[in-house]
């Protein structure tokens, strides 16, 4: 695996590989890898003839101060990774080879980015689709991977790649978990033995939904999820959500949607953790 920093390293990197006529995947992350990310590259690996990763903890999608600052960082391991799991090149910007210029760009997503995520981290989609992007513009990737972990940052991606023209097929992978059910995340790592104990209660609370649709409304089933999710020590529930799968917006009966999502966004501590599971 090489590893590169500058825009121009890249581009040389494509150039050298005369990529034209080779397909080129795309994994953009923020490091800390686990094996939810390596599942993308596998994907990106098996389609492509050149896999290519990008480590940036992207500030301007940070609507937390402490998060960003505490946003775990190993490099090291992560190159490692990387290169025993099919990455032919990383690409490790730092700020000012992103952001040369300060950035005022306002992506309009309509409701898609005003709803969950959207309504509770101000900011947050529009710094996402900014270095998504300015990614997409420099790597130039037939094909990008990103996790159903993150559903809505998906369709996000997805739209502003419309809006911006990008011919790449954006491909969704599904979510890995712990053998517990949890949901892989960087910031597990932050949980304490005590929360990581009761962290797993995310998971059986959704599929308790995806089991219990049927014979119960919408309204009666949110309440018992939220009462589950209520329960578990030392948490605090931020959102849960039965929306349409599509379109994101929120539903009052199963007929509102052809597909449903759960989505949650709860906080351990100071740690907050997102998941979600399709309904139908
Ligand atoms: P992040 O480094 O958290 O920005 O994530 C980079 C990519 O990995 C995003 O597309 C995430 O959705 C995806 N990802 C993170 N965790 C998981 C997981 N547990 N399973 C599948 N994909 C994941």
């Amino acid at each position: 695996m090489d590893t590169v920093t500058t825009i121009t390293a890249i581009e040389r990197w494509l150039t050298e590989k005369s990529v034209s006529g080779k397909k080129i995947g795309f994994v953009p992350t923020m490091g800390a890898l686990h094996q939810g990310h390596i599942s993308l590259i596998s994907a990106s690996a098996s389609d492509n003839d050149y896999t290519i990763c990008s480590i940036f903890v992207n500030p301007i999608q940070f609507n937390n101060a402490k998060d960003l600052e505490k946003y775990p960082r190993m490099p090291d391991e992560d190159m490692e990774l990387l290169s025993a799991n099919g990455c032919d090149l990383l690409f490790m910007p730092d700020i000012n080879e992103m952001y040369p210029e300060p950035v005022d760009k306002e992506y309009e997503f309509g409701d898609l980015g005003k709803v969950m995520e959207g309504a509770h981290r101000p900011g947050h989609f529009n710094g996402v689709a900014i270095v998504v992007n300015r990614l997409f513009e420099i790597v130039k990737p037939h094909r990008a991977y990103f996790g159903l972990k993150d559903y809505q940052q998906l369709l996000i991606i997805r739209e502003m790649a419309a809006q911006e023209g990008h011919n790449i097929e954006i491909i969704g992978c599904p979510i890995v978990r712990e053998s517990d059910g949890l949901a892989m995340s960087s910031r597990n790592m932050r949980l304490t033995v005590e929360q990581r104990k009761n962290a797993p209660q995310i998971y059986k609370s959704l599929e308790y939904a995806a089991e219990n649709y049927q014979g119960h409304s919408v309204i009666s089933l949110k309440k018992s999820v939220e009462e589950m999710l209520g329960s578990i020590p030392g948490t605090s529930l931020e959102y849960i959500e039965f929306a349409d799968a599509e379109t994101l917006m929120p539903i009052t009966t199963w007929s509102d949607a052809s597909h449903c999502v759960v989505c949650v966004a709860i906080y351990f501590g100071e740690i907050r953790l997102i998941d979600n599971i399709r309904v139908y």
